[in-house]
């Protein structure tokens, strides 16, 4: 099968690789490109070396599928690219993001066909009515999600996204949809355009952190002196979320006395749980227009080195590459 290779350097390649040939193979239709994806084409990562096949964010056609696993070759369906395990520590400590046995998918998803291993198609897998790509974002918006259940948003919050990339957009069209007042702090130009043809309010001057003015602050680019920042100007008692990845040695100056005189709460996550992709779906089900908006380019497997550089460039919001 083909498999769009990530071959270190800024470099993607097409290559002649084996496919997987076990119980339960799902065709890949269209996988989208996650900023994790970006980050490690750009910098390299250090669970992903190269050579390697990135994308998590897919949906597909079933393929191979045992009688008993309750799908059938042609059921069109989208795949968690991974889940955790319910039993272990950290699952029954309500913390299943950081699972310690979490099952996974085989491969990345930037190739023609995946494995799911049996043991998780009934918790990873779910069916779709047709082949819609929209709902290869199940995946990101179940990240959002986990971050907005953390920050416990009540009705009358005014809630901060800083960055109205393709996570911070999720967020805001999420909370909207809540009928939160919410605003993206966006500088660029062209996104704000974007921003506001989705009816998504935007802050486009950098008094975004008028002192006082939000409970609750998402940041999502990874620039840590905006998270400083937040904790600063976020509402006495409010929370401040640390949403985008950032590398690994940084460390943040926060002032002891916003968190102890303050009340100012400061967290953050990464990923998801499968109750949270399943609520992703559902969401997305209700309104796939609106999310399909957001995937502003379409490239075929062979030209995914060029869309990682439209990407890198910032003239796309989310890239699907379609093998
Ligand atoms: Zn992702
Ligand atoms: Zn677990």
């Amino acid at each position: 099968m083909k498999a769009l290779m990530y071959i270190g350097d800024q470099q993607m390649e097409v290559r002649e690789i084996n496919a997987p040939d076990g119980a339960f193979l799902v065709k890949v239709l269209g996988c989208t490109v996650c900023g994790t994806d970006l980050k490690t084409w750009k910098q390299g990562h250090p669970y992903f070396k190269p050579p390697t096949i990135l994308g998590h964010e897919f949906y597909g056609r079933v393929e191979r599928a045992p009688e008993e696993s309750g799908y059938k070759p042609g059921d069109y369906v989208v795949v968690a690219p991974y889940g955790e395990c319910g039993e272990c520590e950290m699952c029954r400590s309500g913390v299943p993001q950081l699972c310690e046995n979490k099952d996974y998918v085989e491969t990345g998803a930037f190739c023609e066909m995946i494995e799911v291993p049996l043991s998780f198609v009934e918790r990873g897998v779910i069916k779709l009515e047709g082949p819609d790509y929209v709902y290869a974002l199940t995946e990101p918006l179940a990240c959002v999600l986990t971050a907005l259940d953390q920050l416990e948003i009540r009705p009358s919050d005014k809630v901060l996204i800083v960055g109205g990339g393709p996570m911070g957009t999720l967020a805001a069209m999420t909370l909207l949809e809540q009928g939160v007042d919410v605003r993206v702090g966006e500088i660029n130009p062209k996104r704000q355009e974007k921003l506001r043809e989705w009816g998504i309010p935007c802050e486009t001057t950098d008094h975004w952190y008028a002192q006082d003015k939000y409970d609750k602050i998402v940041v999502a680019v990874n620039v840590p002196a905006l998270i400083e920042e937040a904790v600063r100007k976020v509402k006495s008692g409010g929370k401040v979320h640390v949403f985008a990845g950032l590398p690994s040695d940084t460390e943040l100056k926060i002032p002891a006395k916003d968190l102890h005189y303050r009340f100012v709460q400061i967290m953050g996550c990464s990923g998801f749980a499968i109750p949270a992709f399943r609520r992703a779906f559902e969401m997305i089900k209700k309104n796939p227009a609106r999310y399909q908006a957001l995937i502003t380019h379409r490239f075929p497997l062979e030209k995914g080195q060029e869309a990682m550089e439209t990407l890198a460039k910032g003239e796309a919001f989310k890239i699907m590459i379609e093998p």
